[in-house]
């Protein structure tokens, strides 16, 4: 390992899709990851994955033993675990649970196939640079422990929450360090339940209440009698750690009486809209450590792979023309950001009504259908929770007594629209970045609904 087109670290869903697409378009791609190529895939998550990047994306649907559920529909519960809305024909929701090890083998097969070489036990320490562009990275051959180098035109971070190499990137528009309140600290466990669920492919999301305080648990079909279960919180909330809460939860969770665990790990995902630039000089950001999640629920799966397509593409033509500056980059941004982008960071705003409204105004919206099964899928699409005037008279009459709760999903609604706005004019070059930053940050800095 000498010299690549395009250098990879992390061989998570991300950094394989990513590498695929490099090396299907001719670049010489090399694949980094500090784990075994036999461990390549395990992960802590839910597991859940949605057809539509499947379709987005023309990677071929999880088969046989990649699968572990097919997934048609989502109960959303309020904190008082009653008046549930059932989703169901969700587009964006519905589509599968993995094995994990399975699709991440396929994922890391796929990219071997079209090129790219995997090196396994490789761990990055970092980025190396010529003045401010990176040229390569430095790493421990764990194998034998050697402390080499390996240069590159292009090197993507594809390391996941870890951001090997995005922390060590000095550039106003790269942001480093990420808020602890975006950033959602998960214990899960995959549990083999007492008896069959009844409907195996309707996926369960609680939020809220003392199980996830200004969070989310989630309960997801593993075939029938299987499910992985967990409690995502907001990092510095000081309201438990998330383990403790799954615990007692599943204490008082009659589904889980006699059931027994076959496997618990806690983990931490980013759980807000993507990083103001995902390109500096010599160096591209995708997956987890770019903060590409779906801000409610922190679905990264889908995201990361969509972007990795993107950027393999943005590599060939950069590399071509031999400008690998953040503006040779810069299409992977507006690709990206004025794309599913505008999507996360419409849902950043939408989850932030979610964590400030109380227990008591979630319980109450859901019982009176102040939100309806319908908004959450509009949420998720990104579109707002756009209402006709017939609708609205309607809700205002089944608010009464707590008309606030209405006019807080009808800003939330405007700011979604405004941000989405705003991403759709993402800037052309990185000369208008400051000033979108601002404006952006604006919206974010307004979404108040306490
Ligand atoms: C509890 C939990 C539940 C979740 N549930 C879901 C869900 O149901 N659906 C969904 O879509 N998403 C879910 N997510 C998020 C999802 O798991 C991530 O968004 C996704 O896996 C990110 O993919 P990635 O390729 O960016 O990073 P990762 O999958 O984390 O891959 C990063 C890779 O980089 C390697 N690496 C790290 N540091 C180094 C280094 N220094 N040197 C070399 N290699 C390195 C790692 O070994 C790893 O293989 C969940 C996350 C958590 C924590």
């Amino acid at each position: 390992m000498r010299q690549a087109d395009v250098v990879i670290v992390g061989a998570g869903s991300a950094g394989c899709v990513t590498a695929r697409r490099c090396a299907e378009l001719g670049l010489k791609t090399f694949l980094l990851d500090r784990k075994p190529a036999a461990k390549i895939g395990q992960k802590v998550c839910g597991d859940e994955i949605s057809r539509s990047h499947f379709d987005a994306t023309g990677l071929d649907y999880p088969e046989d033993n990649e699968i572990s559920s097919v997934i048609a529909g989502a109960d959303v519960y309020p904190p008082n675990l009653r008046n549930e809305l059932k989703v169901r024909g969700w587009d964006e929701f519905d589509g599968w649970t993995v094995n994990r090890i399975a699709f991440g083998q396929r994922l890391l097969e796929d990219a071997k196939h079209a090129g790219a070489r995997f090196k396994q036990e490789i761990h990055v320490g970092g980025p190396i640079f010529r003045r401010d562009t990176v040229v390569g990275v430095e790493y421990k051959d764990l194998s034998t422990g050697e402390k080499k180098t390996v240069k590159s035109k292009l090197v993507v971070d594809a390391s996941g929450f870890a951001a090997v190499i995005r922390n060590k990137i000095d550039s106003p528009f790269v942001e480093n360090r990420i808020a602890k309140s975006d950033i959602a600290l998960c214990y899960r466990e995959i549990i083999r339940l007492k008896i069959p669920l009844a409907e195996p492919e309707v996926a369960r999301v609680l939020l809220g209440g003392t199980h996830a305080p200004r969070g989310y648990a989630w309960i997801f079909p593993k075939g029938v009698q299987e499910v992985n279960a967990g409690v995502g919180v907001a990092g510095g909330s000081g309201q438990g750690s998330p383990k403790s809460l799954f615990l007692a939860f599943k204490e008082q969770y009659p589904l889980f009486h006699g059931s027994e665990v076959i496997e618990g790990q806690g983990g931490a995902v980013p759980v807000r809209r993507p990083i103001w630039s995902l390109v500096s000089n010599g160096v591209a950001f995708v997956g987890d450590s770019a903060c590409m999640t779906n801000p409610i629920h922190g679905g990264g799966l889908g995201p990361g792979v969509r972007a990795g397509i993107i950027l393999g593409e943005v590599a060939k033509v950069a590399i071509a023309k031999k400008n690998l500056s953040a503006k040779g980059l810069w299409s992977f941004n507006t690709r990206f950001q004025g794309g599913f982008g505008r999507r996360l960071a419409s849902l950043e705003i939408f989850k932030r009504l979610l964590t400030d409204v109380s227990d008591a105004d979630l319980d109450y919206g859901f019982q009176k259908r102040i939100l309806e099964a319908g908004d959450l899928m509009a949420a998720n699409r990104g579109d707002g929770l756009s209402m006709s005037v017939v609708e609205k008279a309607r809700r205002v009459r089944r608010s009464a007594g707590r008309l606030s709760l209405l006019r807080r999903i009808q800003k939330t609604t405007k700011l979604m629209k405004k941000i989405d706005k705003a991403y759709a004019n993402y800037p052309h070059t990185p000369n208008g970045l400051e000033r979108w930053i601002s404006n952006v940050q604006e919206i974010i800095d307004s979404a108040v609904f306490v």
